[in-house]
C-alpha cells in the first residue's frame, strides 16, 4: 500500500492497523488466486472464453470412458487438429506423441474445453463436454504439467489447492504417494514452509512432486500428464515416475511425452503429425510398424546411423520451420 492510501485509511478508520492487516490479507489472497488461476495449470493458462449452456448439468463420471468422434479444430482459419478419432476406456492410459507443433496440447485443450471443437464431438461417459458445467468438467480432470508453478503460500496450501477440506493426515498421505514427504519434512518449517515467489526455492523436481501430491489429493477421475518428468536428474525422475505410476493406475490418463521411455507402457499410443493421427497402437505394435514412432524411438535410443534419409530430411524441414517461426515471432 502506498503512503497516500495509508494516510486516507488513517483518516477514515480509527483502527487502521487492523484494517491494514485485513487489506494486506485480501491483496495477498487476490494475488494468490490470480497467480494460481493464471499459471498453475500450464495447459489451462488460457482463460476459457466459452459460454456455458444455461441448461448445463454437472458431469458425472463413472468408468471414465473418453471418446473423440472425428474431431477437427483450428484456432483461426487454419485447421490444427483434423479428424481425430479415438476412444479410451476408463482406467486406461493414452499417450500422445509426435513432433512439436503436431497438435498434442491442442487435442487436450479441447477435452478441458478451453476451446470448442469445430467439427465432431468429445464425450466423457457419454456426456458431450459442451453440455456439462465447466466447473464440474475441470473438477473431474487433474493436471500435472511441466511448468509446475507454486503460488506464494505454504507447502500445505499448495498441496490442498483445489481440495478445500483435506486433513493434515490426508495431505501427508498425498505427499508420501508423490514421494515428496521426505524432502518436505526437511524444509525449515516442514509443511508450513512458505514456497513460491519470495518463499523457499524448491528445485524443479521438488516442485513437480508438490503438484503431483496436489493431483493425488484431488483424486480426479481423469488425469492429464504433460511431459511430467522433464528437466530433472535420473534419480528424481525415477521417484517421480514411481509416484506417477501409482497416480495413473486405474484412472483414465492422457500423457503427452517427448521422451518415449516414459510412455512405452501406455495402453494406446497415438502418433500425431500435422494435426492428424499418423499411427496408433501399443509400443510393440508401433515398433513393428517401422513408421514415425519407430524412427523417433530409434533417435532416442541413439540409433541415428540407421535412420532413413527421408526421416532426417523431414526432421530438418520441421526444425527449419520452427526456427523460422521463432524468428518471425521475434520481429
Ligand atoms: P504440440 O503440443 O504438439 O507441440 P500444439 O497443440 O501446442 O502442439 O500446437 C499445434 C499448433 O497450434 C502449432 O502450430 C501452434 O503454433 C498452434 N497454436 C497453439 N496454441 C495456439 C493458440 N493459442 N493460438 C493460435 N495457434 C496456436
Amino acid at each position: 500500500m502506498n503512503h497516500a492510501s495509508t494516510r486516507i485509511l488513517k483518516k477514515i478508520v480509527p483502527n487502521q492497523f487492523c484494517v491494514k492487516a485485513q487489506f494486506g490479507q485480501i491483496i495477498n489472497m487476490y494475488q494468490r488466486a490470480r497467480a494460481s488461476s493464471a499459471r498453475i495449470f500450464g495447459l489451462m493458462d488460457e482463460p476459457s472464453r466459452l459460454a456455458e449452456d444455461p441448461g448445463a448439468e454437472d458431469l458425472t463420471v463413472g468408468d471414465g470412458d473418453v471418446v473423440y468422434d472425428d474431431v477437427s479444430f483450428g484456432y483461426d482459419d487454419e485447421t490444427i487438429v483434423e479428424d481425430v478419432d479415438f476412444a479410451v476406456e476408463g482406467g486406461e492410459t493414452l499417450a500422445l506423441v509426435g513432433p512439436t507443433g503436431a497438435g498434442k496440447s491442442t487435442v487436450l485443450k479441447l477435452l478441458l474445453r478451453m476451446y470448442d471443437v469445430d467439427e465432431g464431438s468429445i464425450e466423457i461417459d457419454g456426456q458431450d463436454v459442451r453440455d456439462v458445467t465447466l466447473k464440474s468438467l475441470r473438477r473431474s480432470i487433474g493436471y500435472v504439467g511441466q511448468s509446475s508453478y507454486l503460488f506464494y503460500g505454504t507447502v500445505r496450501e499448495n498441496i490442498t489447492y483445489g481440495t478445500f477440506d483435506a486433513t493434515d493426515e490426508e495431505v501427508r498421505e498425498a505427499a508420501e504417494a508423490a514421494e515428496a514427504h521426505e524432502f518436505i519434512q526437511n524444509l525449515p518449517d516442514g509443511y508450513d514452509t512458505m514456497v513460491g515467489e519470495r518463499g523457499v526455492k524448491l528445485s524443479g523436481g521438488q516442485r513437480q512432486r508438490v503438484t503431483i501430491a496436489r493431483a493425488v489429493l484431488k483424486d480426479p477421475d481423469i488425469l492429464i500428464l504433460d511431459e511430467a518428468t522433464s528437466d530433472v536428474d535420473t534419480e528424481t525422475e525415477m521417484l517421480i515416475q514411481r509416484s506417477l505410476d501409482r497416480l495413473t493406475e486405474e484412472r483414465t490418463t492422457f500423457a503427452i511425452a517427448h521422451r518415449l521411455s516414459t510412455i512405452k507402457d501406455a495402453d494406446t499410443i497415438l502418433v500425431l503429425e500435422g494435426g492428424q493421427i499418423a499411427e496408433r497402437g501399443t509400443h510393440d505394435e508401433l515398433l513393428d510398424n517401422d513408421g514415425l514412432y519407430a524412427h523417433l524411438w530409434g533417435v532416442q535410443a541413439g540409433e541415428i546411423d540407421e535412420l532413413p534419409q527421408e526421416f532426417i530430411d523431414r526432421a530438418q524441414e520441421r526444425t527449419a520451420r520452427i526456427v523460422e517461426e521463432a524468428d518471425t515471432d521475434d520481429d
